[in-house]
């Protein structure tokens, strides 16, 4: 499987109705909290609708982002069902708003999945459910580092 940047020529579904299917390996942008340790492997099928694309299929990629309560670094594997259908004319995708996903035959499959993964996660991505979190006067995650006696309400 060869890595593109998720550029995808629909011309072929667009035109002749073609169904087409994607199976590639797609190079994420990093954004400010999140970063990927590979290309995202997209298992897609692209099919016409009357008014656009419909897109179908999963997509894998291992993550790294940082723990919302102590910091740490975690790596989670994401995995997404995949049930999308992108407007051809108004070029806006149903569930993501308003975008520049299609520009003439061209499907930005690598925006595309970066939308969905933001609409997937939750705000805050934590290590563990139950992560302590930092100490508020060292500083130090409360995972045995901190010493300072616990806080008295
Ligand atoms: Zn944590
Ligand atoms: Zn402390």
């Amino acid at each position: 499987m060869r890595t593109s940047e998720g550029k995808i020529d629909v011309g072929s579904v667009l035109v002749a109705g073609r169904e087409i299917d994607v199976r590639e390996q797609i190079g994420l942008p990093p954004s400010e909290t999140l970063s990927f340790l590979g290309p995202a492997k997209v298992a897609l099928t692209v099919r016409k609708l009357a008014e656009g694309l419909e897109l179908e299929g999963t997509v894998d990629v291992e993550a790294i982002g940082t723990c919302g309560r102590c910091l740490d670094d975690l790596r989670f594997p994401l995995h997404l069902d995949v049930e999308e259908r992108v407007e051809a004319e108004a070029e806006r995708s149903e569930t993501l708003g308003e975008s520049n996903l299609l520009s003439g035959d061209e499907l930005d499959l690598s925006d595309l999945i970066r939308q969905l993964i933001d609409s997937a996660l939750p705000m805050v991505v934590l290590c563990a459910e139950d992560c302590p979190g930092l100490c508020p006067t060292c500083g130090r995650k409360r995972d045995g580092s901190c010493t300072c006696p616990p806080p008295t309400e």
